[in-house]
């Protein structure tokens, strides 16, 4: 195994070319910013976020590809095999210039512990969703999905807003630090667990956390007295889940609303079991990584029970894709899945419409670049009061990290339409360098995960994975930039496959062509599997917008 390096990635900026294309350039930019000590959890074990969800295998790895980035030709494609370049190939200038598959195993051989094997002896690693595949961009990522979310749940049980009430969660990493923040969005008073201080001081420092305490009764005060008063408030407490939880609990208390971000995808490196500090969880990982798991998973079976029982003490619970239940359902938690996923309970009606996380980050490193299409999104936009009060809010309350960036959910149509905005804004000189387009795993139909994304499809085909394969083909031979398949993603090994996809626009007539095909591919492929699996939404969606459905009764 490699010794530990401490590495300090720094990314470039500005409009200096340093690879032979602005793909190339952007591939190599994205993968850097992954890194960026701003944007990731633990850049120095190239940990991006979501546990152990990395950008290269390792360092000799990262080496390697930035290197062959920056050779790369026009006309050539490199490929990525769970974080290795493993060969370059001559294509053609439309093709993409990466194709990456991470983490993917035989489905008889997927599970975690035949990956950690695979992983101890240096030939895989695991891709997460946008860690592996180059384009997370920090916290942001995930907060408009996280407000939307909290703000369909206020919509079907609250009349609109979150005031006046108080969501406990746990987890402050790279996206469970967006919770207190689409809590506070959405009016709301959030109590968020987290074990580890670090990360509820970073959460503070990048303004998506209020305040910190480590004493229990002094949270429940602030967020009684934060509730009372109708104030947004969000309020890190320092402690572990399976501990807090069963405390409030004795203490007679119940929230409104419920959930849980720690990585309980991955029991070994993702959950720290009750009782431990992170220094012994450490320890015993390494000693003894069989009874680490063990506990973790005892303690994630409390920590699900704890929320069985305020659930019936009338909050409203649901699980926020971490695969949390299941574990539970193993560990002897039989009713483990009488609280719902996110998925079928607040966001499956944007799916239907090919909404999904859609993002783009400026290569430049330019802040003046994303505002300067945030003005554009709003004009283009200015009928789409949701959309507009979105980016309004962004552009007030969310910090940068790394590459400015911004997050919009868009559906299939406006998605295109704002491709060729952005290109023609390159083009023009408006901003100042290529625009990087692309988006989470999770989105409408690149993803096939039975306990999150897929999870209770009409038709019973949640664990079909031919989806997101189909996805990931379209949009390689529509010319995306960039174009992965991942497995294990969110929920971990054994229970999801999924798509990624980058374009780039770098403002030349041949990307308008390749934006317009792989912008429409892209979320179409949303519609079309909710259609095909006969939600009305989808189908009405389909047929107004002419997609060509052989078997679609029109
Ligand atoms: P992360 O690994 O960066 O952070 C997890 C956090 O949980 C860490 O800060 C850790 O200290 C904390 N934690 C672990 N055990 C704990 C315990 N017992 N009590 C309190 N805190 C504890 O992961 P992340 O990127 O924030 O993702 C969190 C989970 O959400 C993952 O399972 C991920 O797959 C899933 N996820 C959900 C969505 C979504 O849209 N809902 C999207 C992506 C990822």
């Amino acid at each position: 195994m490699q010794a530990k390096t401490k590495r300090v990635i720094k990314n470039y900026k500005g409009t200096e070319l340093h690879a032979k294309g602005w793909i190339q350039e952007a591939a190599l930019r994205m993968l850097l910013n992954n890194l960026d000590p701003e944007v990731a959890e633990r850049p120095e074990d190239l940990v991006v976020y979501g546990g152990i969800g990395k950008a290269a295998r390792n360092w000799e790895c990262f080496d390697a590809i930035v290197k062959t980035l920056l050779e790369l030709e026009e006309d050539e494609t490199l490929l990525i095999q769970s974080g290795k370049p493993v060969a370059v190939w001559k294509t053609h200038k439309d093709a993409p210039r990466v194709l990456i598959a991470n983490s993917n195993l035989v489905p008889a051989w997927a599970n975690w512990e035949h990956f950690h094997e695979l992983d101890k002896k240096g030939l895989m690693m695991y891709g997460q969703m946008t860690a592996g595949s180059w384009i997370y961009i920090g916290s942001q990522g995930i907060v408009q999905g996280t407000y939307e979310t909290f703000a369909e749940l206020a919509r079907q049980e609250f009349g609109g807003s979150l005031k006046h009430t108080i969501t406990l969660t746990a987890g402050l990493g790279g996206m469970g630090g967006a919770q207190p923040l689409a809590v506070t969005m959405n009016d709301g008073v959030c109590i968020a667990v987290e074990v580890d201080e670090t990360r509820i001081d970073r959460r503070i420092q990048t303004k998506y956390l209020d305040v910190k305490t480590h004493d229990l009764d002094e949270a429940l005060q602030w967020a009684f007295e934060a509730k009372k008063e109708g104030k947004a408030l969000s309020i890190g407490l320092l402690g572990n889940a399976a501990e807090v939880l069963p405390l409030l609990i004795e203490k007679g208390f119940t929230p409104d609303v419920l959930t849980d971000q720690t990585s309980a995808h991955d029991p070994l490196n993702g959950y720290i079991p009750a009782g431990f500090t992170l220094d012994e969880a450490a320890k015993l990982r390494k000693e003894d990584p069989d009874l680490y798991v063990k506990l973790s998973k005892q303690s994630m079976a409390k920590h699900v029970k704890a929320m069985l029982i305020m659930q019936q003490k009338g909050a409203v619970t649901f699980d926020y894709g971490n695969n949390i239940r299941q574990v539970a359902k193993d560990e002897g938690v039989e009713n483990a899945f009488d609280f719902p996923g996110f998925v079928p309970a607040y966001i499956r009606p944007l799916f239907c419409e090919g909404k999904g996380p859609f993002r783009w980050a400026a290569l430049s490193g330019d802040p003046e670049d994303i505002r300067k299409i945030d003005e554009a999104l709003l004009r283009e936009f200015k009928d789409d009061e949701h959309l507009c009060k979105w980016i309004r809010m962004a552009q007030e309350k969310i910090s940068f990290q790394g590459l400015p960036a911004r997050i919009c959910w868009l559906g299939y149509g406006d998605r295109a339409r704002f491709g060729k905005l952005i290109n023609d804004m390159v083009a023009s000189g408006e901003v100042s360098a290529p625009i990087v387009i692309g988006r989470d795993h999770l989105d409408a139909g690149s993803v096939a995960s039975p306990n999150r994304e897929t999870e209770g499809m009409k038709d019973g085909s949640d664990a079909v994975s031919d989806w997101p394969i189909l996805n990931a083909l379209i949009n390689a031979v529509g010319g995306a930039s960039w174009v992965s398949l991942h497995h294990g993603g969110g929920v971990g090994m054994g229970y999801s496959q999924h798509a990624g996809m980058v374009i780039v626009a770098d403002g030349t007539k041949e990307a308008e062509v390749r934006l317009q095909r792989v912008l429409t591919t892209d979320p179409g492929m949303g519609v079309v599997r909710h259609a095909d699996a006969g939600y009305e939404l989808a189908i009405k969606t389909a047929k107004e917008k002419g997609i060509n459905m052989p078997m679609l009764k029109q």
